[in-house]
C-alpha cells in the first residue's frame, strides 16, 4: 500500500478518535490555522518527497560516480544491515534514526538560525494530529542531510524504511493528537499527547527545551529532559508568537526574513 493511503487512513482514524476522546473538548473543529495546516500536510507529506527525490537523485548519482572513480564505494556503503532479517532492520532503523532525530531536534532548539526554521512547528496554539505536519521544509534538509551518512553506512532495505516511516507517522499523529488517552508505563518508551504537549508549552507556563522525543520518549528519560506534569500547559507557543505569521506563506518566509534582519 502506498504511503499516501496510510497517511489518509491514519488521518481519518485520529480525526475520529479526537472526536470521541478529546483532550480539550473546548477546542473548535475549525481551529485557527486549520486550512493552512492541511496545505502543510499535502506539501510536507507528499509534494516535498517528490521534489527531494528529483533534486537528490542527480546529486547522489554524481556522488556515487565520484566514489566509484576513486575506489571508495565499498568503504562508504558498508551495507552493514542489508542481509539482516526484516524485524532486526526495522528495530535498528527505528532506534538509531530516532536517537539521531532526537539529537537533531535538540539542535533545532539550541542553534539560533535553526530555531528560526523550527519556530514554524511551535507556532501551533491548538494542538491536534494535523499539527504533526506543520513544519518548515528547511527542517527536512537538515534531517535528511544529517541522516544520509548513517543510512549509507547501514544500508537498510527500502521496505524497512517504508514501514519505519509508517510507524513514525502513527506515533507522530498520536503524540500531537487532541486525545485524552494516557498510556501508563508505555510513556517511558513512546511519545504521547501528555508528553508532547509539554514540548510545545509557552515559556510563561513552565520550563522549555523538554521532551525532544520524536517517536520514542526513552531518550528524554535517559538524558533528563523528560517533563510530564499532571496538568496541561495553559498556552502553547513561544515569546512573540502574537506577532508571528498565522498562515503558511508568511511562515515559510519568516526564517529568511529574520536571518536577513527584516
Ligand atoms: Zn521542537
Ligand atoms: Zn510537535
Amino acid at each position: 500500500m502506498v504511503y499516501a493511503v496510510w497517511l489518509a487512513g491514519l488521518g481519518v482514524l485520529f480525526w475520529i478518535l479526537e472526536r470521541i476522546w478529546p483532550r480539550h473538548p473546548e477546542q473548535p473543529l475549525f481551529r485557527t490555522g486549520l486550512i493552512s495546516d492541511l496545505a502543510y500536510v499535502i506539501f510536507n507529506a507528499h509534494v516535498l518527497g517528490m521534489i527531494l527525490a528529483a533534486l537528490t537523485t542527480g546529486l547522489i548519482e554524481s556522488w556515487d560516480s565520484l566514489l566509484t572513480a576513486r575506489g571508495w564505494k565499498d568503504s562508504f556503503y558498508l551495507g552493514f544491515m542489508r542481509e539482516q532479517p526484516f524485524w532486526l532492520q526495522f528495530l535498528v532503523l527505528l532506534l538509531v534514526f530516532d536517537f539521531l532525530q532526537w539529537c537533531i531536534h535538540n539542535l533545532l532548539h539550541r542553534v539560533g538560525w535553526l530555531w528560526e526554521f523550527h519556530k514554524v512547528h511551535h507556532s501551533i496554539v491548538d494542538m491536534d494530529w494535523i499539527g504533526d505536519w506543520r513544519f518548515h521544509w528547511g527542517e527536512i534538509f537538515v534531517y535528511r542531510g544529517l541522516l544520509y551518512v548513517p543510512a549509507a553506512f547501514f544500508g537498510f532495505r527500502g521496505e524497512v524504511m517504508f514501514w519505519v516511516g509508517v510507524a513514525n507517522t502513527l506515533i507522530g499523529h498520536f503524540a500531537h493528537a487532541n486525545l485524552s488517552w494516557k498510556i501508563g508505563a508505555l510513556r517511558y518508551l513512546i511519545n504521547s499527547p501528555e508528553m508532547h504537549i509539554w514540548h510545545h508549552n509557552h515559556p510563561d507556563d513552565g520550563p522549555i527545551n523538554r521532551n525532544f522525543g520524536i517517536t520514542l520518549s526513552v531518550w528524554d528519560w535517559v538524558f533528563g529532559t523528560a517533563h510530564i506534569p499532571a496538568h496541561d500547559p495553559a498556552h502553547l507557543g513561544f515569546d512573540g508568537i502574537e506577532r508571528y505569521p498565522k498562515q503558511l506563506p508568511g511562515q515559510w518566509l519568516a526564517p529568511f526574513a529574520r536571518l536577513i534582519g527584516r
